[in-house]
């Protein structure tokens, strides 16, 4: 089976992982620092903060911003269920915005009359998730223009797009919100086994997700409410977690970041390949906005289903049939069980609930050979017509 997404493990991520095997510290020691170094440089974001998971980096930026009972915070129905789970941690209330049809991010007309009403019933979120769906960036100028109007911060959900720029400006660097979120879990464009990370230019905020991060705790006498009783003392100001992320990982990390460019510009050889190879074929390639150049995470076609005579379900299984690994990125997350019994109801968004009857993810991922790149596109003929 052609997976749809996979991870690239060099001799040289293996080799800096058993160094740190054979080191001193398996946590809490110099790699992750470097690891943040790297990302923050590349980026050019003041402040990186690695952590567990990208579910753990939007928890903790969701606190760090202020996020508790009787607020509320907007994203995309089409995201991974991270991206508005972290709301309901904190005790917060989630509401969606229908995507926009060409682009499949949050649609910012929808944002700016959803606000209106919002601003009249005094519901206005807290916090908008703006998540960049298969790396391709959501319009940040957009997003942040009404974020001053309406007064909420943003948490990009940058989980597919490290390596990408908006603007020619890198993701990460937020330019147009107060923090950034990857992800590094090995379906993603590098990886760390688990592992995410948060990043913003505001010295508060870094401060609140570093503690946060690690139980509250903090041996920073300039944040403590007295002296230090000695040089074991440490206190706990706030209630925070365990969400540090290993040595070992952030070798890793500090590895594949040399590769992250190759990573990317693989990823868009592909891309445009795939291109190419479906033009005459009765699905939709992904619409490219002229601001964002995309990290790739995912290549989404859609199926023309008034040209063929097939069924979504049916040309995801024969595909799956014969030896393609597609995915479909993503359900709805209002559609979702446990979303229903917050009161969310199908067909509340429109846009994002069509896109779902008609995506297929193919595969791509650093390693994907022309040749599997051509069995995929066969593959898809098939499914499509046979
Ligand atoms: C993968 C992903 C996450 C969660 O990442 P983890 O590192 O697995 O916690 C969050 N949001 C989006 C959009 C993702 O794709």
């Amino acid at each position: 089976m052609i997976p749809y997404g996979r991870q690239d493990i060099s001799q040289a991520d293996i080799d800096a992982v058993i160094q740190v095997l054979q080191s001193d510290f398996l946590t809490q020691g110099p790699m992750v620092p470097k690891f943040e170094y790297a990302v923050a440089s590349y980026t050019g974001a003041r402040y990186a903060l690695a952590v567990n998971s990208a579910t753990s980096a939007l928890h903790i930026a969701c606190l760090a911003l202020g996020l508790g009972e009787g607020d509320y915070l907007w994203t995309t129905p089409i995201t991974f269920v991270a991206s508005s789970n972290c709301a309901l941690y904190c005790g917060a209330q989630v509401d969606f915005v229908d995507i926009d049809p060409k682009t499949y991010n949050i649609n910012p007309l929808a944002l700016r009359e959803k606000l209106k009403k919002a601003k009249e019933t005094n519901t206005l979120p807290k916090i908008v998730v703006a998540v960049h769906l298969c790396g391709q960036v959501c319009e940040m100028d957009k997003i942040h223009a009404l974020a001053q109007e309406y007064g909420f911060k943003v948490i990009e959900d940058a989980s597919h797009a490290i390596g990408g720029t908006y603007q020619g400006v890198p993701v990460g660097a937020c330019q147009y919100s107060d923090i950034t979120v990857f992800s590094f879990h090995p379906v993603k464009i590098i990886t760390t086994a688990e592992g995410g990370m948060a990043l913003t230019n505001c010295a508060n905020l870094a401060q609140k997700m570093d503690l946060l991060r690690s139980h509250g705790i903090t041996r920073n006498p300039q944040l403590m409410t007295k002296q230090p009783d000695g040089s074991w003392y440490y206190q706990q100001i706030d209630l925070g977690f365990n969400y540090r992320m290993t040595e070992l990982q952030a070798a890793l990390g500090v590895s594949q970041m040399h590769r992250l460019d190759e990573f990317i510009s693989r990823r868009h050889l592909l891309a445009e390949r795939y291109d190419s190879l479906l033009a005459d074929l009765p699905v939709i390639v992904p619409w490219q906005h002229p601001d964002s150049y995309s990290g790739l995470h995912l290549y989404v076609i859609r199926l023309s289903l008034d040209k063929i005579k097939r069924t979504h379900k049916q040309v995801f299984e024969r595909l799956r049939e014969l030896g393609v690994g597609v995915n479909l990125h993503y359900i709805p997350v209002h559609t979702q069980p446990y979303y229903q019994t917050l009161g969310f109801k199908e067909g509340s968004f429109p846009e994002a609930e069509k896109y779902y009857t008609e995506a297929i993810s193919l595969p791509m991922f650093h390693t994907l050979s022309f040749e599997q790149q051509d069995t995929v596109v066969e593959a898809l003929r098939k499914a499509l017509y046979e």
